[in-house]
């Protein structure tokens, strides 16, 4: 009966699972019937690959290998001790499994409890055993540019190429950080620690009318000072903290690169101009996160 006919009509439920049947019975067998078994055995996509390899006949039937065990009278001699250990965890597996010759074969999805496919639970299947960032929120979220996302996201988890990681890769380097020239420079140093990139962060929230920094525990990483920090921040200042945080890795890095690669350096007060100018660029194009940012 065409498809457009079944939409239309209100036909019973016995009738789809009659259509149900014959389309299961084709895709089996490609006759009007069909039973429990049909479906060829596959052990080679699960978990007995070498068993797979050692079997004579790799197209028997689920039904046909059952009946009297006979997968195992198909087994090659002399196997491996890899195949003897998947044969006696297949054995163990199949001691419970008896066919209904009188129920149809079905498919089922094995990650749902259902059994029921659906493209829901395939998309959140993906996702099992992910961990939880905590950057989630203050990387991603923000409606900045991607770059300075992407940025922060490499620069939180310590993988930009200072000098430190430049050591790392035996590429060649200069260690002392080229801001302040007094240490080494690492990403926690240049972006937090460094006395040069402290002031330009003292600027910046006195420019924009935020609380002072407060006080640096030696030695504190970039990544737990950031989350830290926000947690002690009331909202709605969070936000705009946040993203001025962001903005201040990212200008303090490219100054770095402009010292390092072009022998050019630029002041604090300069620095604080192309990061307004920046803001102001960015409320224009419309980023709601910078609507707290006053017009030029
Ligand atoms: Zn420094």
């Amino acid at each position: 009966m065409p498809t457009f006919q079944l939409i239309v009509l209100n036909h019973p439920k016995r009738l789809t699972k009659l259509i149900d049947k014959f389309r299961r019975s084709f895709l089996w067998t490609g006759l009007e019937n069909c039973s429990g078994g049909r479906c060829l055995v596959k052990w080679s996509m699960e978990t007995t690959p070498e068993l797979f390899k050692h079997s004579r006949k790799k197209e028997i039937l689920v039904a046909d290998a059952l009946e009297d065990s006979q997968w195992i009278s198909n087994l090659k001699t002399n196997p491996s001790y890899a195949v003897l250990q998947q044969f006696v965890w297949l054995y163990q597996k199949l001691q419970h499994i008896e066919l209904n010759p009188h129920s149809d074969d079905s498919v089922t999805w094995k990650m749902s409890a259902s059994g029921t496919f659906s493209a829901s639970f395939a998309y959140h299947i993906q996702f099992a055993g992910s961990i939880h960032s905590p950057l989630e929120n203050v990387v991603w979220k923000p409606q900045i540019p991607m770059k300075c996302k992407f940025f922060n996201w490499v620069a939180l988890h310590g993988k930009c190429l200072t000098t430190e990681n430049l050591a790392k890769r035996g590429w060649p380097h200069n260690l002392i950080c080229s801001l302040c020239r007094t240490s080494n420079e690492t990403a926690d140093h240049l972006l937090l620690h460094c006395s040069f990139s402290a002031e330009f962060w003292r600027r910046i929230l006195i420019n924009f009318n935020l609380p002072p920094p407060s006080v640096l525990v030696p030695d504190c990483s970039l990544l737990s000072w950031r989350l830290a920090s926000l947690d002690a921040i009331p909202n709605p200042a969070r936000e705009k903290w946040n993203i001025l945080q962001m903005l201040h890795s990212w200008f303090t890095w490219k100054e770095r690169n402009n010292r390092v690669f072009n022998a050019k350096a630029c002041s604090i007060d300069d620095l604080l101009q192309s990061l307004s100018e920046e803001l102001h660029l960015w409320r224009s194009a419309g980023l709601k996160a910078t609507k707290w940012v006053d017009p030029p």
